[in-house]
């Protein structure tokens, strides 16, 4: 069918407004230059499709990074009431459940890095599992351990010697989430779960060496750990295989499901059931178990990131945050007026808590301006962004997650050879450290949008505000 219609509300807010089965609005939040192609993609046709579930409240939000993805859009966040029998789909979290972003801000300012720096690409390099290859930094020791990883997620990590109270501190839920269930998941997802703990995964995923160009919020910027000049390392990555089976074990369940409980849903991919029903909460319980792997995940490969730069320079990696943006959470909030229990799905996403939020780290906790950090990357060769929540952010506090892509892997593929890309890169000082040439060329720059517009659409519409911008001096692609 044709696109939907997009109602401009203000100069960073469009609206679709309800036709069909649409429960709830539409909300898109860009800038005319960010907005879908009209006929382009099937994101907008998304966004209207999620407004359709059932429990819906508010609106179904876009971010200004959004494009099409399986069921719901990347960049879409929804919130279902859980006592009004609002859903759960793991279509709204995806396939790399928890997939997510952790910064370190290094002891180190950019001139004393470089004279080191192909040393600590190098090192970097051989410390990072990643790619399609086997190896992993932990080979766990059976399904006994993988059941700890999986129940403490970073925590068990940190008391198992890989990491420092600061990571936990600085680590969204402390590290973990409580209400896992190791026990509920498929043989198929424990087995894939236990060769994969510490490794990147391909393409998207990267740990990148930045240097932080500019800082826009002196004071934001200072609570987090962060000054002009200085290195930090960016890693982002999920949970692997064990995520990925999770999902299409319970998208199947769900499927099967769905009719018993009277839902209909306008795309296959929308599968959901009730949060408040048994194959609702085996999901969560199974999404908690991810979500756990995925931090656990970005802890060991932090951690052997830590160690070469300690030993190549000396310096230390302090962690400025680690979030997900690929989860449900259970939150309460303020909708017309009334505190409800919703299940909130960020599906290329990013929490970002207010000012004050009781679920800030304890240092943050207490000043009047800052709020949560906001992990954004950009691309292996524009910037990338730190931002932070702010007081009345529509959208269940969130924002966008990345810059999000504009070209398919497959076109970006065909515009440009890896080997030539490299080049490229390495002449505006970017560092490439690969897994293979065709990942490489997937990932081009030029396959994303623009960062700093989509930031500044993200500023515009009251979802955040901009706190650094750090741009790559070198990167290991998955
Ligand atoms: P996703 O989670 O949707 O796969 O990716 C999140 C975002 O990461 C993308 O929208 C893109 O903006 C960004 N990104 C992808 N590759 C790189 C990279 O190599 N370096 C940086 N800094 N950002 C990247
Ligand atoms: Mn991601
Ligand atoms: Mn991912």
């Amino acid at each position: 069918g044709s696109a939907p219609a997009l109602v401009q509300e203000t100069a960073y807010r469009y609206r679709i407004d309800p036709i069909g089965r649409m429960r709830v609005p539409g909300v898109v939040f860009a800038s005319p230059g960010l907005l879908p192609e009209v006929g382009g993609d099937q994101a907008l046709q998304q966004v209207a499709d999620v407004a359709t579930l059932p429990g819906i409240v508010d609106a179904s939000y876009a971010m200004p990074d959004v494009h099409w993805g399986y069921g719901f859009p990347i960049g879409g966040v929804a919130a279902t009431d859980i006592a009004e029998g609002g859903v759960v789909s793991p279509g709204g979290v995806g396939f790399d459940i928890s997939c997510g972003v952790r910064l370190y801000a290094a002891d180190l300012d950019a001139a004393d890095l470089a004279p080191r720096k192909e040393a600590v690409l190098d090192g970097l390099s051989r410390s990072t599992p990643r790619g399609m290859g086997k190896g992993a930094v932990w080979e766990l020791s059976g399904t006994d351990q993988l059941a700890k990883v999986l129940a403490s997620g970073a925590r068990y990590a940190v008391e198992q010697g890989h990491g420092v109270q600061r990571d936990l501190d600085r680590c969204e839920d402390l590290g973990a989430v409580d209400d896992a269930d190791p026990a509920g998941l498929s043989e198929r997802a424990v087995n894939r779960g236990l060769h994969q703990l510490g490794s990147l995964g391909s393409g998207n995923h990267f740990l990148e060496v930045q240097v932080v160009d500019a800082v826009r919020d002196r004071v934001a910027a200072e609570a987090f750990g962060l000054r002009a000049g200085q290195v930090c390392v960016m890693i982002h990555c999920g949970s692997r295989g064990l995520g990925h089976q999770i999902c299409t074990d319970h998208v199947r369940t769900m499927e099967q499901a769905m009719a018993g409980f009277g839902i209909t849903v306008p795309d296959r991919q929308l599968a959901c059931v009730p949060v408040d029903s048994d194959p609702g909460r085996a999901y969560l319980r199974a999404m908690a178990a991810a979500a756990n792997y995925a931090r656990a995940n970005r802890q060991l490969l932090g951690q052997a990131a830590r160690e070469v730069f300690e030993r190549l320079t000396g310096a230390g990696l302090n962690l400025v945050y680690d979030i997900s943006h690929n989860l449900a959470k259970v939150e309460t909030h303020v909708v017309a007026g009334q505190s409800r229990r919703l299940c909130v799905h960020r599906k290329g996403a990013t929490r970002a808590l207010p000012p004050g939020h009781a679920d800030l780290p304890a240092d943050l906790r207490d000043l009047p301006d800052v709020g949560q950090p906001v992990l954004i990357p950009g691309s292996m060769g524009t910037a990338s962004y730190v931002l932070t929540g702010v007081p009345g952010g529509p959208a269940f506090a969130s924002t966008c997650h990345g810059a999000g892509r504009t070209l398919s892997r497959h076109q970006a593929a065909r515009s440009v050879r890896g080997q030539e890309l490299r080049t490229q890169l390495e002449r505006r000082g970017v560092a490439v450290r690969g897994a293979s040439w065709r990942g490489l060329a997937e990932e081009m720059p030029e396959a994303y949008k623009d960062i700093d517009a989509v930031v500044e659409a993200a500023e515009g519409a009251g979802l955040a505000r901009a706190v650094a911008r750090l741009v790559p001096v070198g990167v290991v692609k998955g």
